[in-house]
């Protein structure tokens, strides 16, 4: 069962378009208030990547398996692999009290918005298809094949990321820094409203 706690945050954006880059920084600076649910993923480690920690690298058995008992809240194939949420993951994040973040691709987020989650949902949007494409490029994590799936992909997540009512809010990445405090003022915005609205609900004096 997922434990109640304080309401998650979604980042969801092609690959390439920035999402881990913004989490890291966002984990460094506050460490204490965020904690990234950990995916499991069928996909190989990068180099640097560590088992636990970016992600439960497992098998397609392994995972079928779990999801076949039910340890999902949702699942989803990319770019040839699976990758999904397990209930642990968030459970794991909710008890520390931390607000759980979750990194996922559009199907994922389609599953999440029917559960009782009720996340923060953030879509990173890339300046433009040529500029992710560089970007991946230079990353320098994907083969020729995989690479080419990935911005097949990406033209679609654009598409949906762009829909009205798929977001609350539509980050573009062209610059760093400029995304990183769109991203910071837009949690502390919302987290503000709902400490506010706790307050209201106690009576305004807890
Ligand atoms: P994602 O997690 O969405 O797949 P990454 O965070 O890995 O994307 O970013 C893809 C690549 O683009 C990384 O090499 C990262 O350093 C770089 N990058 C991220 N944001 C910018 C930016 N605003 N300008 C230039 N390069 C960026
Ligand atoms: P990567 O292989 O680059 O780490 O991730 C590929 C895509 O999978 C990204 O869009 C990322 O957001 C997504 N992803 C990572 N973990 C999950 C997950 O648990 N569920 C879903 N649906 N997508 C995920």
């Amino acid at each position: 069962m997922v434990q109640k706690g304080p309401r998650p945050l979604v980042l969801c954006g092609p690959s390439g378009s920035g999402k881990s880059t913004l989490l890291k920084r966002l984990l460094k600076e506050f460490p204490d208030k965020f904690g990234f649910s950990v995916s499991h993923t069928t996909r190989s480690p990068r180099p640097g990547e560590k088992n636990g920690v970016h992600y439960h690298f497992t098998t397609k058995e392994d995972m079928s398996a779990a999801i076949a008992r039910g340890e999902f809240i949702e699942t989803a194939t990319f770019s040839g692999n699976m990758y999904g949420t397990s209930k642990q993951a968030v459970d794991d994040v909710r008890c520390t009290g931390r607000i759980c973040v979750l990194d996922i691709e559009m199907e994922g987020v389609k599953q999440v918005k029917k559960t009782d989650l009720n996340p923060l949902l953030v879509f990173v949007m890339p300046p433009s298809i040529e500029e992710l494409e560089r970007r991946l490029r230079a990353r320098n994590t994907e083969q020729e094949d995989a690479l080419a799936k990935r911005l097949e992909t990406a033209r679609k997540e654009i598409v949906f990321g762009q829909e009205p009512g798929n977001f609350h809010i539509i980050i573009l990445n062209d610059n760093l820094d400029k995304a990183y405090s769109e991203l910071r003022e837009f949690i502390s915005q919302n987290m503000e409203e709902k400490e506010r609205d706790d307050k209201d609900k106690n009576g305004g004096d807890n």
